[in-house]
């Protein structure tokens, strides 16, 4: 059986991450792997989720199956952190899921029931796994304009110019906040033609939500979702609780549909945990109790939320900072659009040679295609790092 077999090509971040372990220099900088570190390096479980935690181990009585859309309390706080507090939620579904990757993949799995034979378009570039997880629920890929490598921003025009060439019925994944890898979003002004593109041309949205709160608050960061939610008639979202409960490993995120009525979504609800019965049965519960545990307490609520805007800020503070350091270093401001970017990553714009001699010279590791994680960063570390890609230009 195997023998028919050929080794999968090895994951780049993790593959990075290995050479970075086995880099015996003390001054080495692991920018790479996308995960919030504090400024000590280490990326701590939140209080909120310890004292959640606590709560579970002391209240659980049994570990029995919870239900196939996991925990209904997790599911709806999920839509009420993403919609509001006073959303109207009678044309949208909620299932907990495994990450945002799992409710990616359930997705992509559901629009393949229902229309197979669509194109998922994507911006240029992407997470490296979105283009994987589309192409493994069969369906087919196209890229639409979104980086400007020259000034670091998100070229709106062009991407509403290349989302024209989509046909009637396709679907196109966004970053609702905090994009990934390029780090450049697009203002509440220009979602708003995004928006109206979107309904003159009968595309469906697919928005990949894995950053609320890391950008500019947790009711900034949805802005985006909700306004596309006040004018397009259905849409999806897939959300993840990784980063901003920081329960990477324990994986936890939910599909969120909204439909034109109450009876589709029901009928849309009803086929996703179809798909997701034959993948997994049902989701992980420990992660969304917890989550669920601190979203309906308002004083792990609370401190949930400031622990988490002291992270936001830590990453916005860094930012500046960064930016600034390559000023001095540069003398130019070449890279001033760092500050201007939100969430974990800022795309460089270096090229994968420059990145290898970051890494080969400077022991500073980056993703290939320059993606830097600026919460990787240190404090006193900024001019060293800004002094060393100014060296490789
Ligand atoms: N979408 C994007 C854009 C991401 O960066 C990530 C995490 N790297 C995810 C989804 C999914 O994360 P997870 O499955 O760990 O929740």
């Amino acid at each position: 059986m195997f023998e028919t077999l050929t080794a999968a090509p090895p994951d780049k971040i993790l593959s990075l991450s290995v050479l970075y372990k086995n880099d015996a220099r003390p001054t080495k900088m692991d920018l790479g792997v996308g995960v919030y570190k504090d400024s000590q390096g280490a990326t701590v479980i939140m209080r909120a989720v310890r004292e959640a935690e606590k709560r579970l181990y002391e209240s659980q009585t049994t570990k029995t199956y919870v239900g196939m859309a996991g925990d209904e309390g997790f599911n709806k706080a999920m839509l009420k952190l993403v919609f509001g507090e006073e959303a109207d939620l009678s044309r949208m579904f909620a299932c907990q899921t495994a990450g945002g990757s799992g409710a990616l993949r359930t997705i992509a799995d559901l629009l393949a029931k229902a229309r197979p034979d669509a194109t998922i378009w994507m911006s240029d570039p992407t997470w490296a796994n979105h283009v994987p997880i589309a192409k493994a629920a069969g369906f087919k890929t196209a890229t639409y304009p979104y980086f400007d490598p020259e000034s670091g921003t998100v070229n709106a025009e062009a991407m509403l110019q290349g989302l024209k060439q989509a046909k009637a019925g396709d679907i196109v994944l966004l970053h609702g906040c905090c994009h990934n890898p390029t780090g450049a979003n697009l203002t509440i002004d220009q979602w708003g033609p995004v928006a109206d593109l979107l309904i003159e041309r009968n595309l469906f949205p697919f928005v990949d939500l894995a950053y609320q709160g890391f950008g500019d608050g947790l009711e900034e960061d949805a802005a985006a979702v909700r306004l596309l939610a006040s004018k397009v008639p259905e849409m999806a979202v897939a959300t993840s609780c990784s980063k901003n409960f920081s329960v990477y490993r324990d994986r936890v995120g939910a599909v969120i549909l909204m439909g034109k009525n109450a009876e589709s979504v029901k009928i849309a609800g009803s086929q996703t945990l179809a798909t997701t019965r034959v993948l997994y049965s049902m989701p992980p519960d420990h992660a969304a109790a917890a989550v669920r545990t601190i979203l309906e307490d308002d004083a792990l609520r609370a401190d949930w939320k400031s622990e988490l805007e002291t992270m936001r800020l830590r990453m916005l503070n860094l930012r500046k900072g960064f930016a600034e350091a390559l000023r001095r270093q540069s003398n130019s401001s070449r890279f001033d659009f760092i500050a201007d970017h939100r969430g974990m990553f800022s795309l460089l714009g270096l090229t994968e040679a420059q990145v290898d001699r970051l890494r080969n010279e400077f022991g500073i590791y980056l993703v290939g295609d320059s993606r830097l994680n600026v919460a990787g960063v240190k404090e006193d570390r900024l001019d060293d790092l800004a002094k060393a890609v100014v060296a490789i230009l």
